[in-house]
């Protein structure tokens, strides 16, 4: 069965999110660990993390993703910016092994001005910094648009990334329909190109899940502004290819769409009736 969901609020917790999801017929959600903006964490609620593991045992359920903040830069030119993301990363990793077996995305962040060889550099050393072998979650580079200085909007840089990771094999690869739209990889008219030159260069295998987003850009715009499914330059047609393909089909897919719970409930019930 097709694993759809969407971003939820984590503002009441996770069982309250997965009460959320299964009433809008979702079977993934993702939700951000703290504040976009990067704010303090709430304590773990050990009643509210059990409750949960204890619904999610009995139903065919997940995998759940976690966002960091976007606002999070780990190749800042800044050193407390850079730090602060060390810290809140490290922060996350240690909360998620409370939901062993999950996964956390964040944006790898962007150079502002140093070069790529110098952001991927900082990027790497972060990783290499805060993860850990006892760590029990997969943590994604999500696939950037190329907005500004950007890091992550081509396969070659995160593969370059992966490469520069000691215990690479918890790292996957996030990959954000808009976004690689707007980077410039044609998944409207050539999908299967796309995936083949992923798997060339990074490897099918690190593909770990997709955020499914329309856009409202047009092809190779580096802009990154979200669209509803249907509404924006993807077009339904290329969104059903996509949750169809061979190749992905199985993949987690999660909408950070512009919309409301309801919005979302809709959406997913659209992607399910042109689901194969
Ligand atoms: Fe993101
Ligand atoms: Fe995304
Ligand atoms: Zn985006």
């Amino acid at each position: 069965m097709l694993k759809i969901g969407c971003h939820l609020s984590a503002s009441k917790g996770f069982t309250h999110m997965i009460e959320e999801a299964l009433s809008i017929d979702a079977n993934v959600f993702q939700f951000f660990t703290r504040n976009p903006r990067g704010g303090k964490a709430k304590d773990i609620d050990m009643a509210d993390i059990e409750k949960f593991l204890e619904l999610k045992k009995n139903i065919n359920f997940g995998p759940i993703l976690a966002h960091a903040p976007y606002t999070l830069n780990a190749c800042s030119a800044d050193e407390r910016t850079r730090i602060f993301a060390h810290e809140v990363m490290a922060d996350d990793l240690r909360r998620m092994d409370f939901v062993p077996g999950n996964m956390y995305n964040f944006h790898p962040g962007s150079h502002v001005g140093q070069g790529i060889d110098k952001g991927i550099e900082l990027i790497c050393q972060t990783l290499n910094d805060i993860l850990k072998v006892e760590h029990q979650t997969k943590v994604l580079l999500e696939t950037m648009a190329g907005k500004g200085s950007e890091v992550g909007s081509t396969f070659e840089e995160l593969k370059r990334i992966i490469d520069g990771v000691e215990l690479n094999e918890k790292i996957g690869v996030c990959l954000d329909t808009c976004h690689v739209f707007d980077a410039g990889y044609d998944i409207v008219n050539d999908l299967d190109g796309v995936l083949d030159e992923f798997d060339k260069i990074i490897g099918l295998d690190r593909l770990c899940a997709i955020h499914l987003n329309d856009t409202k850009n047009s092809f190779e715009s580096h802009k990154d502004r979200h669209e509803k499914i249907g509404e924006g330059s993807l077009g339904l047609d290329a969104i059903s290819n996509i949750i169809n393909n061979e190749r992905l089909k199985n993949l987690p897919f999660y909408l950070e769409t512009p919309n409301d719970v309801s919005g979302y409930r809709e959406e997913i019930a659209l992607i399910r009736s042109v689901s194969n």
